[in-house]
């Protein structure tokens, strides 16, 4: 990408639909979200759009959305309105969308993006808005036609619109992946990228470095994965750096990005506005949202991320990345901050957390939520590792077992006998064996190759069953090289 370096820059403003959390759908009483319920059985007369039928506003899409925009420090309407949003698709029984458009629920607000070293950037937050989710058009399930699935009809979907504020694809990922981990927290969304509940549609546009204007933006539809918007960016900036360097334009137009062959093409050209024909929705009058819900909704905000990072960093000492890592997911944080407390070692708790504890989460697959570690066996865990009883490996072995099992620590390592052995004399006869069964390679020791310390100590572990300490048999393994080292010199003096 060096000529975009040195001539052009990019201009990113991202569209993200995220499906909001409700038992039922945005203006009718059919369950909201099943996704193992078969073709069209969660589609009702609303959701079918037959006439005569009334659309009635689900309270708890309404509260979740002035939870985001609360989040975001955004403007919260004291009064709303739903627009129909016109356009013709198969999917589409009504033949327009309910959305809003000249009074969103939420105006500007704010996101701060967050770096790895820590910084933050503000990324302008235009508008939030309340609409609801079309159909499906499904075109694999039977041969030479399309069939079509209203089960998603109607779903509460919160679309949240930024100001093109951002600047590199790498960005761009990172801002959708804080937002997704936002509405999480929250309890707004399920999260499930593979189920469709977080899409993002992203604008991206050219000019050259350094300047203020706005050159012509291109519109990336449907993208579902962190990874799917930083490469089809890249295509996408790739693209129009080679058609303005030839001196060519580039055309308003909305693309669609294929994962397979990780390029975009041209799907049509930009709708404008006045194509959608918005009016306000007759069957929905303006909805006032009085100061007491607002405030209400302000005092049951939990902790945000942002927060709970900055507090993890300043009271905890933990690096940025790491308090980071750790508020992602709020069962992720609430396990550390607990844990930490009781055995009050922070370092220890973000560790195994970050490490064991998430890699055996990965594993099994399994969501934050479900993580059936204690605070209580973590850090007892923890304990029993610093003060030596465990070695770190059997430690680790053990997080399984705790996950798996409510047993109490304390109880497995006495009746499994897992207890580590610190006892000199017995690591030292492990470690002086295993020197008489390796001479030969005792000069190399002496010679410096310290990597063969390694292959002792790992001689010495297995005739201890692993229960060996480890930093005993360093020494023990140092020691006598020590007096190999000395009796040697003595016989050259001889
Ligand atoms: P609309 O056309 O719907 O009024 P815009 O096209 O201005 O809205 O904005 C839609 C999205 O496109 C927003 O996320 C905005 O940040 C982004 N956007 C607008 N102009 C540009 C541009 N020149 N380059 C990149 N993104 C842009
Ligand atoms: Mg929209």
């Amino acid at each position: 990408m060096s000529a975009m370096d040195s001539t052009w820059e990019a201009v990113i403003g991202l569209e993200i639909h995220v499906q909001l959390n409700t038992r039922t759908k945005l203006f009718s009483r059919t369950q909201n979200g099943d996704v193992s319920a078969a073709p069209n059985q969660n589609a009702n007369l609303v959701d079918l759009a037959y006439p005569g039928t009334l659309p009635v506003l689900n309270q708890t899409a309404l509260t979740h959305a002035i939870r985001f925009g609360t989040a975001i420090d955004g403007s919260i309407a004291r009064v709303c309105s739903f627009e129909r949003k016109h356009y013709f698709y198969p999917d589409l029984p009504k033949g327009y969308q309910i959305s809003q458009y000249a009074r969103p629920l939420v105006g500007s607000g704010v996101f701060n993006l967050w770096f790895e070293d820590g910084h933050t950037k503000a990324v302008r937050i235009r508008r939030t808005h309340l609409e609801e989710d079309a159909g499906r058009s499904v075109h694999d399930r039977l041969p030479n036609s399309t069939v079509l699935d209203f089960n998603r009809a109607g779903t509460p979907l919160l679309e949240i619109v930024t100001e093109p504020d951002l600047s590199t694809p790498l960005e761009a990922a990172m801002c959708l992946r804080q937002i997704h981990a936002l509405v999480i927290w929250l309890g707004l969304c399920s999260g499930k990228l593979n189920e469709g509940a977080i899409r993002c549609d992203a604008n991206v546009s050219l000019r050259p470095r350094g300047s203020d204007s706005f050159g012509n933006a291109c519109e990336l539809k449907n993208l579902n994965s962190f990874k799917f918007l930083k490469n089809a960016l890249r295509y996408e900036i790739e693209r129009q750096v080679k058609l303005l360097s030839g001196g060519e334009s580039v055309i308003r137009e909305t693309r669609s990005y294929d994962p397979v062959s990780g390029t975009t093409r041209s799907m049509r050209p930009k709708e404008q506005h006045k194509e959608y024909r918005f009016f306000p929705d007759p069957d929905l009058p303006p909805i006032p949202i009085s100061e007491k819900t607002i405030s209400d909704i302000e005092s049951s905000m939990p902790e945000l991320p942002a927060t709970v990072r900055d507090r993890f960093v300043r009271s905890f000492n933990l690096t940025p990345i790491q308090a980071y890592r750790l508020t992602l997911e709020r069962p992720l944080a609430e396990l550390f901050e607990a844990t930490a407390k009781l055995c009050k070692d922070p370092q220890a708790t973000a560790n195994w957390i970050l490490g064991e504890v998430t890699a055996l989460r990965k594993r099994k697959q399994s969501r934050a939520q479900d993580i059936a570690i204690s605070a209580r066996q973590l850090s007892q865990l923890i304990e029993r590792v610093k003060d030596g009883t465990l070695s770190s490996n059997t430690g680790k072995d053990l997080v399984n077992e705790l996950w798996e099992t409510n047993l109490d620590l304390d109880e497995i390592i006495n009746t499994r006998d897992l207890t580590q052995i610190s006892d000199h004399n017995q690591v030292s006869n492990w470690a002086a064996r295993v020197v008489e069964e390796n001479q030969e390679l005792v000069p190399k020791l002496l010679n410096g190759e310290e990597k063969l310390y390694e292959y002792f100590i790992g001689q010495v572990m297995k005739i201890s069953h692993g229960k060996a300490n480890p930093q005993l048999v360093r020494q023990a393994l140092e020691t006598l090289v020590l007096v190999e080292d000395k009796q040697h010199s003595a016989e050259n003096n001889d």
